[in-house]
């Protein structure tokens, strides 16, 4: 099996804090956890550059801005390593940063193509709505996922539901309207088309739609030629151009209905009545059918910026939006000439988003795009995020588009996203001593990346709200401090030990006690739950040391009982591995010691 963790460090303005750090860490005891089974691990850190905070450094400091994301970079990783954490430090992915341009432009590309980006003013955006039946579709088949992390998407899909019925344009064809109240059709008195809708030039016309840009007020409406028929209605309805009601109607095309919305109403007060002779309508297919609409909105995937990967299209006078050629993206001209009619065109002004970078970038760095689930289960990506559900379906439908080819979303292969963790925000109460971020490289020197990594493992569960920091802390030094004075002359006094005597009741107990400590330990580390897990290791070193009071009953150990005493400590130092490296690796050293200087003598 291999396992990928990936970690989506969103939340750049509270990087370093301890509520990231604990989340990095649960990361990291994952990856270490994983390893130990015998997976191989890609292990990546993707984070968000704080665009705004390099704009003002880069301003102030005359520095380029590539030169301040890679000091952004190194700070991170410094904070990391310093923690012990084990990721891929080259596959760092930070946004904005150089190393993944050209690939994130061929993906912006193949987007374009498969018309799965637009651009909407000067902005860029990612037709996330296509995918939001999708995406609901696939809650039901997510294995191994948070229950939080399930229901944190199914909040950012914001589903209604109500009904699609089906308006006759005279002389335009047919519109498919949606309300999420059908009892209104009959107090109708227009239909509302909004200026989004996709086919709104070839229904309206130019004319209407620069007409509306020239309206003003709270609810800009114009009243278009159009009259349209709807069942169970009696008379034809004017057709208006507005976005007034499209946020509350849900729908870009919906009904007029002044008795129930107040813009509804402003906007018939203007209407200018046409004839208003009866119409009969042919009953022809005009069954309201139930249907749903998503609040799921497309992502913006460009900002404005003088620095981040460039959008790779270009503007021309004659053929529209092209597609950059790979050579034009290399060259400095600003107006290079169209691939297609040859004439100088325009290049786009903005630059891909970080939301754009953590969908896709993320992924890349991880080992690949194709990767993200492979179809016979023999993969696994690890999703450690803060569990901002519109984060999370993206990162699934990245994971989809970059596994399909066409514009519509493909069926979600079982296994991609095999598990995935949300860790939940965690209110850390930080000892007086420590409340700043540079406070905790202060913490770590003083008390040593172990016990800072036990501290925040055992603050909380991965998806609760945490417990004292302070009282964690203290708990945390006394405990391996404690750990330390005991193990220590035990295992350096002892050799290796294969496996425990069964001779005697107590030291039979303290074999089970090593399986049941070992599947405890690992049940909770599959789940994600350091606090679980720190706290069944604590109970583990308990079982040891209340086998050695018994054995000894006031009296010598047997050579059996110390023996036994060895082992269960070896089997400790493995089972905490992933949680406190640096203490665990000294004791198995201790551990393996004898045997390895009797093989320098032989
Ligand atoms: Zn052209």
């Amino acid at each position: 099996m291999s396992t990928r963790v990936l970690v989506d460090a969103a939340r750049p303005a509270r990087e370093a804090g301890f509520d990231c750090v604990r989340r990095y860490l649960v990361a990291d005891v994952q990856a270490r956890f994983r390893r130990r089974g015998g997976d191989g691990v890609g292990f990546v850190f993707g984070i968000q550059a704080p665009a705004p905070e390099i704009d003002a450094a880069a301003t102030q400091q005359g520095q380029p801005a590539e030169r301040l994301i890679e000091g952004y970079r190194q700070r991170i990783c410094a904070r990391l390593q310093g923690l012990e954490v084990s990721c891929d430090w080259e596959r760092t992915a930070v946004s904005s940063a150089a190393d993944q341009a050209a690939e994130l432009q061929n993906i912006f590309t193949s987007l374009f193509e498969r018309d799965l980006v637009y651009r909407a003013g000067a902005s860029w955006f990612f037709r996330s709505g296509r995918f939001a039946e999708w995406s609901e579709q696939g809650l039901e088949r997510l294995s191994g996922w948070d229950l939080a992390a399930i229901e944190a998407q199914r909040q950012a899909l914001d589903r209604v539901d109500g009904v699609e019925l089906t308006a006759t344009l005279l002389g335009a064809g047919e519109l498919v309207l949606f309300t999420t109240s059908p009892d209104a059709v009959e107090r109708t008195e227009f239909i509302a088309l909004s200026p989004r809708h996709p086919n709104v030039e070839a229904i309206v016309g130019a004319e209407a739609l620069a007409a509306l840009g020239r309206a003003s007020g709270d609810s800009p409406a114009v009243q278009t030629t159009l009259q349209a028929s709807l069942p169970g209605v009696e008379r034809l309805l004017p057709v208006v151009l507005t976005p007034a009601l499209e946020e509350r109607a849900r729908a870009t095309a919906s009904l007029g209905v002044p008795a129930d919305d107040p813009a509804a109403g402003l906007i018939a007060g203007h209407l200018q009545k046409s004839a208003g002779l009866p119409f009969r309508t042919h009953e022809r297919g005009s069954k309201m059918r139930p249907a749903s609409r998503y609040g799921l909105a497309d992502l913006a995937v460009s900002r404005r910026g003088a620095w981040g990967t460039a959008i790779p299209v270009l503007h021309c006078r004659a053929c529209g939006v092209v597609p950059l050629s790979e050579e034009a993206r290399e060259s400095d001209s600003p107006s290079p000439p169209c691939p297609s009619c040859g004439a100088p065109a325009e290049r786009d002004p903005g630059v891909l988003s970080p939301d754009f970078e953590a969908m896709w970038g993320w992924l890349l760095a991880s080992g690949g795009l194709d990767a993200a689930g492979s179809p016979d289960g023999s993969e696994r990506l690890i999703l450690v995020s803060a569990g901002d559900g519109s984060r999370l379906l993206h990162q699934r439908i990245a994971a989809a588009v970059a596994a399909g080819s066409g514009p519509d979303p493909e069926p979600e292969r079982e296994g991609t996203f095999a598990v995935a963790a949300v860790v939940g925000r965690v209110e850390v109460k930080a000892p007086a001593c420590v409340g700043s971020v540079d406070a905790l490289d202060g913490l770590v020197a003083e008390i040593g990346a172990d016990a800072v990594r036990f501290a925040l493992l055992d603050a909380a569960g991965p998806s609760t709200v945490a417990g004292v920091f302070a009282h964690s802390v203290r708990h945390a030094e006394r405990f391996l401090a404690e750990l330390r004075d005991f193990a220590e002359p035990r295992l350096r006094a002892s050799g290796p030990v294969e496996s425990i005597d069964p001779a005697t009741r107590l030291r039979r107990r303290l074999r089970a006690w090593c399986r049941v400590a070992e599947e405890r330990t690992s049940a909770a580390l599959e789940r994600l739950d350091g606090k679980r897990a720190t706290h069944e290791l604590a109970l583990f070193l308990r079982r040891i040391e209340d086998f050695e009071e018994r054995a000894a009953a006031g009296g010598e150990l047997a050579a059996e009982d110390r023996q036994a005493v060895a082992f269960a400590l070896a089997r400790w130092a493995e089972l905490a591995e992933p949680c406190v490296p640096g203490i665990a690796a000294e004791l198995s050293a201790l551990a393996a010691a004898p045997a390895a200087m009797e093989e320098l003598a032989a």
